[in-house]
């Protein structure tokens, strides 16, 4: 997926200023932004209020909706840089494309993750005849210092592991959740995993004190921390907690994102994730340009350009609200 802001503001992210020591619940509004003419989505991260999860950067949801005699996702080819993308359906079919070479269609319970390294582009379509229903989940992870000038890589994961408890079954995406462990390549601490609870559950599902935690619903409301959470906030978390109580009086599912606090400070504007607005200046004029991130071929339209940089430069800051 792409950002589709047609104006984006670089934005300052990582560091540790802006991690909460303890544990917190700060409801985080989604605010809706279209992508372009048949979707809007809900972007949950990043927010004026709260950058990052962990290495978490962006979150969007998108859908549910009906897709029936509709094109349905059609999003061109596009860069990445710095980041790895994680997309994770709840129902219809995603087909992807990368400057890789790889044509890989996901349906609901498949990971496409996604890992930009010095870059990469791609692009994410239904595929002409589709399932009637869209619904899902983008998610950005910032990669380290040691891994963002790397080879680009793909993975498609068809058989994640499941955690489950009574009334509860947790899919682990990416990371570690109770000694369950996703075979994705991640690099760094963190974890990434849908939650469905069945109606009356009440669970614990245990944390680490030294990650930062959110959660997103997806479907339903339930109980977080003892706070009801309904399909139109994010909760963090914050870090401190060794367990996560759980509770739904109806089917209700949820994703939780959390991780190491990111330390180093970034700088984010459209798809990319630097260090400086100097490094997503460059990684901008690449694209434009047709070089570093190669060619997806197969996608019926033309690549998406790249949006004027903004005229206001941001050093990284790392700290929530600047
Ligand atoms: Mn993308």
């Amino acid at each position: 997926m792409s950002n589709a802001e047609p104006a984006p503001h670089e934005i300052a992210c990582g560091g540790t200023g802006s991690v909460a020591a303890k544990p917190v619940a700060d409801l985080i509004p989604a605010r809706d932004v279209p992508l372009g003419r048949y979707t809007t989505v809900q972007r949950f991260l990043p927010h004026r209020d709260r950058r990052m999860a962990g290495a978490w950067c962006f979150l969007d949801r998108y859908g549910p909706q009906s897709v029936i005699a509709l094109p349905g996702m059609r999003v061109p080819p596009h860069p990445h840089t710095g980041l790895q993308t994680v997309s994770w359906l709840l129902a219809g079919e995603i087909l992807h494309r990368d400057s890789l070479g790889n044509t890989q269609p996901i349906v609901p319970g498949q990971l496409n993750l996604m890992t930009s390294g010095h870059g990469i582009a791609h692009s994410e379509e239904s595929p002409r005849e589709h399932p009637p229903t869209l619904h899902g989940l983008q998610l950005w992870i910032a990669l380290p210092e040691e891994a963002r000038h790397g080879p680009a890589r793909f993975e498609h994961h068809g058989d994640l592991p499941v955690v489950t408890a009574d009334r509860v079954r947790a899919t682990v995406v990416v990371g570690e959740l109770d000694g369950a462990r996703s075979p994705a390549v991640v690099h760094s601490p963190l974890v990434g995993a849908d939650v469905a609870l069945d109606a009356g559950a009440d669970t614990r599902l245990p944390l680490r004190p030294d990650f930062e935690y959110a959660v997103v619903m997806v479907a339903g409301r339930a109980g977080v921390a003892g706070d009801e959470l309904g399909v139109e906030s994010l909760l963090y978390l914050g870090t401190g907690r060794t367990e996560l109580r759980l509770t739904a009086e109806a089917p209700a599912r949820l994703f939780l994102l959390g991780g190491e606090p990111f330390a180093e400070k970034l700088v984010m504007w459209w798809n990319f994730v630097g260090r400086s607005h100097e490094d997503v200046a460059a990684a901008r004029d690449d694209w434009a340009a047709g070089r570093r991130f190669g060619v997806v071929r197969g996608y019926d339209g033309d690549p998406l350009p790249a949006p004027p940089l903004p005229a206001t430069r941001l050093k990284a800051r790392g700290r929530a609200g600047d």
